[in-house]
């Protein structure tokens, strides 16, 4: 089997040797990159399954580094950052990032996030978004008819709430900003849209999700924004 290779950048050598042992220890292999210049060269010639990013860097910030590899790939990038405001979250996020970690992390919650982008990843390449039907645990959407079921059982959803469900479902496992979402739904991402976001997002939720187990498809990140996480990830 193909042993995933992490690009880890950060030049902070204690954080750095705690991520390495801790991939190595998993089985995964890795390259490692101490600044912005070599992150984009070996994200370019070296192609890793994924990219743990810190975004304090000494030659350039992390938030460049992403959008310079968004221009020719959508591999997977983690960020792993001291900042913790929402904003550096939402720029990171806007910017590309599939994710984020705040410093100091669990090596577990480190590896569950690795192994979302990972599926992610794997999805995409098997051209899973060309099928007609998503499939997550109990939750299928058939993007050609038009209808989603939850346990067998076809919901009866708004056009807005199955816009927002089939863009959260073809991001699986991604973290969607609230402007990203209200951009691809409304055009634009003023206090008025933020705010029918809030509610669609609210009645979607109450016809997808029973009240003991609020986060079982869709994933909250508070004033950041939500993310579609594999019913198995969700702890299903
Ligand atoms: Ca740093």
């Amino acid at each position: 089997m193909h042993k995933a290779t992490i690009l880890v950048v950060e030049d902070d050598p204690p954080v750095r040797n705690l991520i390495t042992i801790t991939l190595k220890t998993h089985g995964y292999d890795y390259l490692t990159a101490g600044n912005g210049q070599s992150a984009i060269m070996q994200a370019a010639s070296h192609r890793p399954d994924v990219v743990f990013l810190d975004l304090g860097l000494p030659d350039m910030d992390g938030v460049e580094v992403i959008k310079k590899i968004r221009t020719w790939t959508e591999m997977p990038i983690i960020v792993i950052s001291a900042r913790s405001g929402e904003e550096d979250k939402i720029e990171a996020l806007d910017a590309g990032a599939d994710d984020y970690l705040t410093k100091p992390f669990s090596v577990e919650e480190l590896l569950a996030r690795l192994r979302v982008s990972l599926r992610r990843m794997a999805l995409l390449q098997q051209g899973r978004e060309e099928s007609p039907v998503f499939t997550n645990g109990s939750l299928v959407i058939n993007y050609a008819a038009e209808t989603v079921t939850l346990d067998g059982k076809e919901l009866h959803l708004t056009p807005i709430e199955y816009k927002l469900i089939s863009l959260l479902a073809h991001n699986e496992g991604k973290v969607l900003t609230y402007s990203f979402i209200t951009k691809a739904i409304w055009g634009d991402a003023t206090e008025s849209e933020m705010a029918s976001l809030r509610v669609f997002m609210a009645t979607l939720r109450k016809k997808l999700e029973s009240g003991e187990r609020p986060q079982r498809f869709i994933q909250t990140h508070i004033g950041i924004g939500y993310r579609m996480l594999k019913a198995e990830d969700a702890g299903e």
